[in-house]
């Protein structure tokens, strides 16, 4: 996986390099999917939610360019791997989840792999977290219509995000970088998420289940 769908493909960061060789992938999925664990794919992990592919935990996280001291705020907390990946490399993670059972499930998994610098919330996390605010970085990991307002707001100056922007079909991967004048905004490459629902992000009046 590290070789053939990372290093291939530009992700040079040696430390994220050894902590995504190290971390077991298989765990945060069904048994039934753990044959297709290290495949260069987004899975299914109930619903209708996925782990994110391989090679977009790693852009993403290797975006952010931490460097062990920050506090990161994670909209869609999931399985809870980019989450891992996260506070193996930065200071304290502060994760929202908006699906209850998925928010436990991955609750339970990190504190059992003995994680016991993140922070969980279950709720809308299109809004952020502003009692915890600032932050040094923030991270989406569900497609949103618009950046959403409380990126610029609750990011810290030279603080950085990144995050999927489109439609619900397609995005494009943004980076944003908080500056003394405002936001600087680059886009990295196109990418398929799941989408961002709540105030911030796309409206429905689906319940989450
Ligand atoms: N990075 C995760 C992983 O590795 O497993 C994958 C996250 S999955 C692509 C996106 C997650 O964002 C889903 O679990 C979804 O329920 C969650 N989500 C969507 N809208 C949200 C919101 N407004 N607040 C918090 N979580 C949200």
């Amino acid at each position: 996986m590290v070789e053939e769908q990372l290093r291939a493909r530009g992700i040079h960061d040696p430390h994220l390099l050894r902590i995504m060789a190290a971390m077991p992938r298989h765990l945060f999925m069904d048994k039934a999917l753990e044959a297709r664990a290290y495949s260069d794919h987004a899975l299914p992990i109930g619903a209708e939610q996925t782990i994110s592919q391989p090679f977009m935990v790693a852009l993403m996280t290797q975006t952010l360019d931490l460097t062990g001291e920050e506090k990161v705020l994670e909209i869609g907390t999931g399985s809870g791997y980019q989450t891992a990946i996260l506070a193996e490399l930065a200071d304290r993670v502060f994760t929202i989840e908006r699906i209850p059972p998925i928010a436990t499930a991955a609750r339970e998994r990190l504190t059992a792999m003995g994680y016991s610098n993140i922070v969980y919330r279950t709720a809308d996390g299109s809004l952020g977290w502003r009692e915890m605010a600032p932050f040094d970085r923030i991270l989406i990991t569900a497609g949103a219509p618009r950046v959403p307002e409380f990126v610029a707001e609750q990011l810290r100056e030279g603080g950085v995000a990144v995050l999927p922007v489109g439609t619900n079909q397609q995005q494009a991967l943004v980076k944003i970088v908080r500056t003394k004048e405002g936001v600087r905004k680059k886009v990295l490459t196109g990418c398929t998420f799941v989408p961002l629902i709540g105030r911030g992000g796309w409206e429905t009046r689906k319940p989450a289940p």
